[in-house]
């Protein structure tokens, strides 16, 4: 769904969930660049998956 404001709806990349408010999920979310886009993981998803997030913290990120 095309954004108004030109920036990407976060989608969490874990459970495919869509954030009702979008602001809010922008801040709580955690954000990751994968191939140079970005990718969201909800809050529930990255307390679950915090292990395997931070696993795959690299260069990347810098
Ligand atoms: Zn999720």
């Amino acid at each position: 769904m095309p954004d108004p404001a030109g920036g990407t709806p976060p989608v969490c990349a874990v459970c495919g969930a869509t954030p009702e408010d979008e602001v809010r999920a922008r801040i709580a979310w955690t954000r990751g660049t994968e191939a140079g886009r970005d990718v969201w993981t909800c809050t529930a998803c990255s307390r679950e998956h915090l292990r395997s997030i931070e696993g795959k913290l690299d260069s990347a990120w810098w």
